[in-house]
């Protein structure tokens, strides 16, 4: 039997039972750090305020690849739901059971191992291998793979190529892959009116009306109808704020929460400008808070591109269907440099829910899937 398939089995357990819940890193860099430094790997700690990162790579020479994930997991909810503890890191049934088996300890303990494999096999390869670990993905820090890329970037080290080990297959490894995703933009919208009695309305101003007409208009439009990359733009309201606690009183304010997820037919400009249209269309006196939370991304050819299709096909029996779909992912902060980015990695069935787990089949498959890509992208220079 490989050798491959105790060794990433045993790292994807021991980052599971380091408890490494969002900011926390738990150690988990220091283990992936203990593990490429041996091997050849300059490893930096990149600290910024509360996150860890951790930049490990081998190589000077470009084209550089990147393997980019995180080690924080979201909190396990209630301890009890679960079939085993969370953090215990159980082998049962043909699965590893524990929070962050999937999102994503399975994935950087497989990245990790290619890695490991790629660099003994062909120690005088091509270009660079690096691995980008931060632990704050999961908040959509700052200061997490966002502000390496900046640093990365500001010092010559611009990636050509970046798999990003996201759970993101369905029923089995490799039937999907991420080749973009819909950009996220959040709007805090606060009203301002005048309080006064219900009976007495006239001399009030009522800005629960005003705020009711604007957010029934932005969701009667239809944004755009996508494409043949891209879901259609989509607008939430997810909160909605007001009231005194009397029924006889008009409050002074009232407040809502609204996202949207766009494809490229949208701009986060422009739908800032379409939405203070909209606003100014009800009333004057409001105050309007934008987080742009990710530009929409896309890698639509190249040769990340092909070779993880072919790689996954010779793997599998099948090609990857490239989607966009989901929600926001690192990629967002990766892409924008100019790099090719694919999200693959584990099915994505049971992230973030309680009895979180990783098929033991998975690993294996993915470590060798990872291989084969660095491989066919750096073993040889192919100029074609
Ligand atoms: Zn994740």
């Amino acid at each position: 039997m490989s050798k491959t398939l105790p060794t990433v089995i045993e790292l994807a357990r021991e980052l599971i039972r380091r408890e490494s819940i969002t900011p926390n890193d738990a150690g988990c860099q220091q283990l992936l750090r203990e593990r490429l430094e041996p091997l050849g790997f300059t490893c930096r700690d990149m600290p910024f305020g509360e996150v860890s990162n951790l930049w490990a790579r081998h190589g000077t020479a470009e084209p550089l690849f990147v393997f980019a994930g995180h080690t924080d997991v979201v909190p396990p909810g209630r301890v009890s739901d679960w079939r085993y503890p969370p953090f215990a890191a159980e082998v049962a049934d043909g699965y590893l059971w524990g929070r962050g088996a999937a999102d994503m300890k399975g994935g950087l303990a497989a990245m990790t191992c290619a890695l490991e494999e790629f660099v003994r096999a062909v120690p005088d390869h091509a270009g660079s291998v690096a691995l980008l670990v931060t632990s704050a993905e999961e908040t959509s820090s700052p200061d997490g793979t966002k502000r390496v890329m900046q640093e990365l970037v500001a010092g010559g080290e611009t990636p050509t190529w970046s798999i990003v080990g996201e759970p993101s297959s369905i029923e089995r490894v490799g039937d999907q892959a991420r080749h973009g995703r819909r950009g996220s933009i959040t709007f805090r919208l606060r009203l301002r009116g005048v309080q006064g009695h219900v009976a007495y309305p006239h001399g009030a101003d009522n800005p629960i009306h005003r705020l009711v007409s604007i957010l029934a208009e932005l969701q009667r439009r239809e944004w755009d109808t996508g494409d043949r990359d891209f879901p259609s733009s989509g607008f939430q309201v997810v909160a909605v704020n007001a009231g005194v606690g009397a029924e006889n009183v008009i409050p002074p304010e009232a407040s809502a929460v609204f996202n949207f997820r766009y494809g490229p037919a949208q701009s986060a400009e422009t739908l800032q400008a379409r939405v203070a249209e909209v606003v100014a269309a009800y009333s004057e006196n409001c105050e309007i808070e934008v987080h742009d939370a990710g530009r929409p991304f896309i890698t639509r050819k190249g040769r990340l591109l092909e070779a993880t299709a072919e790689v996954v096909e010779s793997h599998t029996g099948s090609q990857p269907v490239f989607s966009t779909s989901g929600g926001t992912s690192d990629g967002r902060f990766i892409a924008p440099a100019g790099v090719e980015v694919v999200e693959l990695g584990p099915t994505n069935s049971t992230i973030h829910a309680v009895d979180e787990r990783i098929g033991i089949d998975e690993l294996p498959q993915l470590v060798a899937i990872y291989t084969a890509v660095i491989q066919r992208l750096l073993s040889a220079n192919r100029d074609d």
